[in-house]
Order: C-alpha cells, then structure tokens, then sequence
C-alpha cells in the first residue's frame, strides 16, 4: 500500500491546468480569472450622496438650526446644471452627484421644509454622507488578480466597471461510464444477479456541484474490448473529454479489466492506497487525457472522487485552493475502528453546536452503504489506531461544493 499523499501528489503531477479562453462575464460564474482584471474607471464615478436629503455648504449649518433657500432638486441620474451658493440648498435622492458648491448632505430626517426655504437642524462637517468617486475603485488599478474564482459578486463588480468579457479557464468535459456485466440502468426488473447503476448518477452530480457538466458516457460491460472503445472514444473521439471518470474494474476480481485497458492505452498507475474505502485506484493518461479508475463499491466511488479526482479537477480549472480543508471538530459519539496500516475516511454528520463544529456517525460504514452517506455531509479523517472516543477532536473535510448542509443534527 502507499501513502495517500504520494498517490495524490501522484495523480496531481500528471494533470494540467487547462485552457484559457475569452468569455462573456455573465457565463463565467465558478471559473476562475486567467489573467488580472483591471479597471480604466472610477468606481464610483463621481462624487454622489448616499442620502436622501439635502446638499449644502456645511459652514452654512454651523449655527443650525438654519433656514436655507432651496434652489432645485437633483434626482439620480441627473447632472444639476446649477451651483449652491451661501445660503442655499438643493434636494438631492440617494446616488445622484453633488452641484457646485455643495461640500455635505444633511439627510432629510433633520430637515423641516415650508415652501421653498428649508431648516437645517443640526451641524453637518464636510463630507457628511458623500460618497467620492474613487472610493470603492480607482481608475488604473487591479480589481481582480488572476486565480480568483468568480463568485456572484465578482460578477457584480465586473459590470460596475463595465467589464463584459474576462480571460478565463475554460471548464472542462468529463466523461463518466460505469463498468460491470452486473448494473443495469433505470425501473427495469432485476434479473438475478443485477444491481441498479447507482456511481454514473452520483458521479455525474459531483461534477454539476462542482459547475462543470459531466457528460454520459453508459454503462460497460465487463469485457476489455467494450471497455477500451468506450475509453478510446472519451479521450480521441469526437467532442472528446478533458477528463474520465470510471468506476468498477479496478480491485483483484477475474474480470477487473479497466486497469488492463488502461495500461494498454497509456501511461498507468495501478494504485493500492492506504485509505479506507477507495483503497483501489487507476490513473493513467491516454493521449493527454487523465483517467481516473476508481473502485466499484458506491461509497468507495464518491470517496475516491472526493480525495483525487476533485483536486485534479480544480488544478485543471486553475484554480488556487486545491485540497479541501480540513476543520477540526469534536466527537459527539466516538468513531471507532481498528488498526489495519490505513487511515478511514468515516462518514459523518457535521453540525455547529455551542460554537465548534460537531460531529456523529452518519449511520453504516460498510462501503456499500450509500444511503448513510447520502446522509453525511462530512468524512471524518480517523487515523491508523484504535479510533476516536466521544469527546476528542477529530479532523473532518466537508463534501459537496454548492450543496453543503450543516444542519444536520
Ligand atoms: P468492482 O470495483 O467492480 O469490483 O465492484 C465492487 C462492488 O461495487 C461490487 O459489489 C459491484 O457490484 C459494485 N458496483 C460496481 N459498480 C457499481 C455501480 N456503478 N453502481 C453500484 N454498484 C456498483
Ligand atoms: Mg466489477
């Protein structure tokens, strides 16, 4: 067996960051920049109020209160085509600029208005609600640096500097196909033997959470022609993938073909990790495509996937934060298991409890188990031993990206 770090650094070494291309912001959200962005604007661009109320010269209200004579209103959008004089002052609405003269804001709370005079109540300094232009950017600097993943605000502020199209790297395509003379797809009856395919579906989901569009690559049977055209096809056919996942084929078993297809086509490592589950895993690169083999077993699957395929993936898609997290958390009931040279990646429910993270068994361990972990939000990192008892710390690595549930006590 080897370490999980060196399978992993294993794995990381033989994937690339991927292409770059130009790509209207609205349909970047989750990529990651390219290149810096830079602004060749103000933000905002112009002095501007942030109050409804009243523009003024603020020496005009050191003795409030203070009658002043008002000379015009200024809604947003606008550009007042007259200037505040001594004694004077103009109605002004959130957002719109400041006229000539003017130097604060008194929010129309402490104004009283009759007719066209108003009253200042009280003593405004200079600059009071105003907001420069400049202050959340300035014309000429860096808004964004490259590697930083576009989140919702991101692409707020790319419009607020009328930035419509960014470099970014290109998400990618990744096939997945599930192998085994056993699966069947869908409501049809079981004939004796059959499972239903369960990894294609989880597989696939994996990849949406994480934004990308996973593309259907079947079911294959356990044989290595049906096998190797389907993996040929994924890596040189046409629209062929930036990545492939399979799942099964790759343990001890007599009909475990996919590590010798994979082997055949291309560079392959066939990897025995210390870890519990997911021990078994194919890598390997046909052509330029990685390939992942991750074990059959459902829980063993997703485990795999969460420990190499998803830093591989991020690493192809540029960006910076590759592995996930770990966070430390308390044990609420204890996690055990035994000593056997591996570290366990148990599945857990991860919740906030008087201020820490806080963690139980989510159910069944068994890597056939898929339910329980349906219910898990979390693997709990437990180290070669005897486990964890109640109360002690453990380290825990949160699943899913945009479908994270912490409230699952
Ligand atoms: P394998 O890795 O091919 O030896 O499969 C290990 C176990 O996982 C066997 O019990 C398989 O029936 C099961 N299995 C393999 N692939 C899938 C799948 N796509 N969906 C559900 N179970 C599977
Ligand atoms: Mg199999």
């Amino acid at each position: 067996m080897i370490p999980l770090k060196d399978a992993q650094e294993y794995v990381l070494q033989h994937c690339r960051v991927g292409h770059s291309e130009l790509r209207s912001s609205r349909s970047s959200l989750g990529l990651v920049l390219a290149e810096e962005v830079l602004t060749s604007e103000d933000v905002p661009p112009f002095d501007n109020t942030a109050m409804d109320g009243f523009a003024v010269r603020s020496e005009d209200t050191l003795e409030a209160p203070q009658q002043l004579e008002i000379v015009g209103t200024i809604p947003a959008g606008s550009a007042p085509d007259f200037s505040i004089n001594p004694g004077q002052a103009a109605r002004i609405m959130t957002g719109a600029p400041l006229p000539e003269g003017a130097d604060a804001v008194v929010m129309v709370e402490l104004t009283q208005v009759e007719g066209d005079q108003v009253t200042v109540q009280k003593t405004v300094p200079e600059g009071n609600h105003i907001r420069r232009a400049g202050e959340d950017l300035e014309s000429g600097q860096i808004v964004f640096e490259k590697g930083t993943k576009l989140t919702p605000t991101h692409l707020g502020v790319l419009a607020s500097i009328g930035c419509l199209e960014v470099s970014v790297f290109s998400p990618i395509k990744v096939g997945v196909m599930s192998t085994g003379d056993e699966l069947v797809e869908g409501k049809v009856p079981l004939e004796p033997g059959q499972i239903r395919d369960s990894n294609r579906h989880s597989l696939l989901a994996l990849l949406n959470d994480l934004g990308l569009e996973g593309i259907d690559l079947g079911l294959i049977p356990d044989n290595e022609e049906s096998i190797e055209t389907a993996i040929r096809s994924a890596c040189f056919g046409e629209g062929s993938c930036d990545a492939v996942i399979s799942s099964g084929g790759v343990s001890m078993g007599d009909f475990d073909y996919v590590k010798v297809v994979l082997d055949r086509l291309g560079e392959m490592q066939w990897m025995q990790v210390a870890i519990k589950p997911a021990k078994p895993l194919a890598f390997g690169l046909v052509g330029d495509t990685p390939v992942f083999g991750l074990p059959g077993n459902p829980v063993s699957s997703i485990v795999s996937f969460e420990l190499f395929v998803l830093p591989a993936l991020k690493k192809m898609m540029g960006e910076p934060e590759i592995w996930a997290p770990k966070i430390r958390a308390i044990a609420d009931s204890s996690l055990s298991r035994r000593q056997d040279g591996k570290t366990h990646f148990a599945r857990v429910k991860a919740y906030i409890g008087d201020g820490s993270y806080r963690v139980k068994s989510a159910g069944g361990q068994g890597s056939h188990q898929l339910s329980a972990m349906a219910d898990a939000n979390a693997l709990a990192v437990i180290p070669d031993g005897d486990g964890i008892n109640e109360g002690e710390l453990v380290e825990i690595i949160f699943l899913h990206q945009l479908t994270r549930r912490l409230n699952g006590s």
